[in-house]
């Protein structure tokens, strides 16, 4: 069997035209354009290169973005000073802090520092909760643009499946699980520490893989026409001395047995940036009362 490409980059772009329209909607309708605040402390050239799309986003699907820049020795109270004032401003609808924080920033404070209704990355303990209880709430963005990656390719009823999620993070594995929970899909999570990976892997019908490790799942952990979805996003060097990006998940062989499988890169990431604004365009909803269907 040779796997179908689910091709996250198309479906990303049919989404932000979709929200697009949605802002259009909002604007004509309730005169309130989406606004996004952007917080980046610190140098760090991937940390300004994500700010920078997730900015270009914004203006394609016409949603306001103001950028915080800050240097990397700001204190813990002037960002918390900041977090509280764009917190009471009611023309801001989300607030993305850029991760990671220079080592002197407690990380768990700054996101907790978030009012939960301005929470677009769905990081806040109190959206992972209304998550895990089955409340609405902005959900973090990776696995909510992966579920919508798994019902385009089998559709929207993922009841009775196996999904084994590999990975723990609170950012991905976790909210990920949780999703898959909240579809009636039998869920199994497996880390760093499960035994017999392969096997557990197996017998998954879904297999989302957020691990961080190039290339870790190979075929013979596949289920014959099992869907994959790959969220790893890893940088290999080439003999040549050049680059590329490889996944998590050995794209090459697994394609063979899989029945569907994401691509790395165009899949998992331009969803990431995608849902990032519907997180934004929902909260700018909800802020005049009205619930966008997430
Ligand atoms: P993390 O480092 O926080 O978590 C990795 C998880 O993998 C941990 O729970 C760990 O227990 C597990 N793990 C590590 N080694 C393992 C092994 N050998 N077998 C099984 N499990 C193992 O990472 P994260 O933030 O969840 O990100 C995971 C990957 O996804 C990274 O490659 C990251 O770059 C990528 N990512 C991509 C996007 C995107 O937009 N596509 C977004 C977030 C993260």
């Amino acid at each position: 069997m040779t796997a179908q490409l689910i091709d996250g980059k198309a479906f990303a772009a049919h989404l932000r035209t979709q929200l697009a329209q949605d802002v259009q909607r909002l604007v004509q309708e309730h005169k309130v354009t989406p606004c996004v605040s952007f917080v980046l402390l610190g140098d760090d050239p991937a940390s300004h290169y994500y700010i920078q799309s997730k900015a270009k986003t914004c203006a394609e699907v016409g949603i306001i973005s103001r950028d915080f820049k800050l240097p990397a020795s700001t204190s813990r109270e002037e960002l918390l000073h900041l977090l509280t004032t764009l917190n009471n401003d009611p023309t801001v609808h989300g607030i993305l802090v850029q991760l990671p924080l220079p080592a002197h920033l407690n990380e768990r404070e700054v996101i907790n520092a978030i009012s939960p209704q301005k929470d677009v990355d769905g990081f806040h303990p109190f959206n992972a909760g209304k998550l895990a209880t089955g409340e609405d709430a902005p959900i973090a963005c990776t696995p909510l643009g992966s579920l919508m990656l798994i019902h385009h390719a089998l559709g929207t009823n993922l009841e009775g499946k196996h999904a084994v999620v590999i990975g723990r993070s609170n950012i991905v594995g976790k909210p990920m699980a949780q999703l898959l929970i909240a579809q009636s899909c039998t869920v199994t999570l497996c880390h760093s520490r499960t035994r017999d990976i392969a096997s557990i892997v197996a017998q998954g019908d879904i297999v989302v893989a957020a691990v961080g490790r190039p290339e870790l799942v190979k075929a013979s952990w596949i289920k014959e026409g099992a869907c994959v979805i790959d969220v790893g996003i890893n940088r290999v060097q080439l003999p040549d001395g050049s680059s590329r990006l490889v996944g998590d998940v050995a794209f090459e062989e697994v394609r063979q047995k899989a029945g569907w499988i994401t691509p790395v890169p165009g899949g998992v990431g331009p969803m990431t940036i995608a849902c990032l604004m519907r997180n934004t365009v929902a909260a700018a909803y909800e802020a005049c009362g009205i619930l966008l269907n997430r």
